[in-house]
């Protein structure tokens, strides 16, 4: 009855455009059926889509988290995972969401039924990849948004401000996962001090999100653009390591104290190591980034100085929807970090300036 009743599912069609992977680097314009929502479940006309660094190592070399069957070369899967879209359609049982509400989402649904989903870690879901089980991931393990509909979870939604713009929107799962950091190294940071290693997107998020909850940010890399965008977003002192120590430059910001935490945003090999050495005794250090390489840490150095060391995977606990929150305050402003703006149609020519970061883009957006 439900459905008889909304009038806006008759103008949905029933094929869609869509980029599916072949194979590595393998990305071809295909035309899909536009896919049903399950119970709990919606369908979204997607608005517009950041690529991220994890999307470049989804297409180039597949999923950098486990899976079974033959994902994601597979002539059908579909990647994209940071996204703003419009409720088109409600599965059985949605009432949470109306058609035509603005949303933009969390990548993991998770599967809401193993120990960790249920404890809110559902980004470390025990049942990963498993559709059987209820999971999905999306552009990671379920299609994602590189398309004009996509299926999502009614749990990885958030509403839209209708004052954020599309683009700005997109940035909020990034803000998601510094959140998700920030969370894990204590949460409320007000009046302590953080570095913030590498100024990547979760890197500028980080500084930024750490900035709103009422840290003293001291942000870390090695390009003086990026650092004075950080600036921007709310670091207090920035610190280029190409024409300083970073070490000595924390000495000196914090009177030879050292800061309560590090995030760790870089993956350079050796960011554990001089982290530690930022901290003070007892400091805590959380890992959002990672290097391709095993790399030797000075684990007695950790011991002796009682650190704390953390890592996380992607954007658990709700931090998204608190990211949102922080973002719809106007306690930073994001857009600076969206650096062009691409159709649809011309997705490899987005995904090229982004991989090879032309014109020093941060994030680029598509938009169908
Ligand atoms: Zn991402
Ligand atoms: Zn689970």
């Amino acid at each position: 009855m439900a459905t008889l009743m909304q009038p806006e599912s008759a103008a949905i069609p029933k094929t869609m455009k869509a980029w599916a992977l072949f194979g590595p680097n393998d990305l071809r314009a295909v035309e899909k059926p536009v896919p049903t929502p399950g119970p709990g479940e919606v369908l979204v006309k997607v608005n517009a889509i950041a690529i991220c660094g994890t999307d470049l190592e989804i297409i180039a070399h597949g999923l950098p988290a486990m899976i079974e069957g033959e994902l994601p070369f597979n002539g059908s899967f579909v990647p994209g995972h940071e996204y703003v879209a419009t409720v088109a359609s409600l599965g059985e049982g949605v009432d949470e969401f109306a058609v035509g509400d603005r949303v933009t989402v969390e990548v993991h649904a998770g599967c809401g039924r193993c120990e960790r989903c249920r404890h809110g870690m559902y980004t470390s879901c025990l049942n990963y990849s498993k559709r059987a089980k209820g999971h999905r991931a999306n552009g990671f393990t379920t299609d994602g948004a590189f398309a004009e509909y996509t299926v999502n979870h009614i749990n990885t939604l958030v509403k839209v401000p209708a004052f954020m713009s599309d683009e700005e929107a997109t940035l909020v799962v990034t803000s998601g996962t510094a959140m998700y950091a920030l969370d894990v190294l204590g949460g409320l940071i007000a009046g302590e001090t953080i570095v913030v290693t590498g100024p990547g997107p979760i890197g500028l998020m980080g500084a930024a999100c750490a900035k709103a909850l009422g840290a003293t940010v001291i942000l870390t890399g090695t390009r003086d653009n990026r650092l004075a965008l950080g600036q921007q977003l709310g670091a207090d002192h920035v610190v280029n390591v190409r024409n300083e120590d970073p070490n000595e430059a924390i000495k000196r910001l914090t009177q030879g104290e050292g800061v309560d935490l590090v995030l760790e945003c870089s993956g350079a090999p050796n960011a554990v190591n001089e982290g530690m050495l930022m901290l003070k005794r007892g400091g805590k250090l959380c890992l959002a980034a990672f290097p391709k390489e095993q790399v030797t840490i000075d684990l007695a150095y950790m011991v002796r100085n009682n650190i704390y060391m953390y890592g996380i995977r992607g954007e658990g606990r709700g931090a998204v929807k608190r990211g949102l929150a922080l973002m719809a305050q106007r306690k930073f402003d994001a857009t600076p970090m969206v650096s062009a703006v691409f159709p649809l149609a011309e997705l490899p020519e987005a995904l090229r300036t982004a991989r090879e970061r032309i014109g020093d883009a941060i994030k680029v957006v598509v938009k169908p």
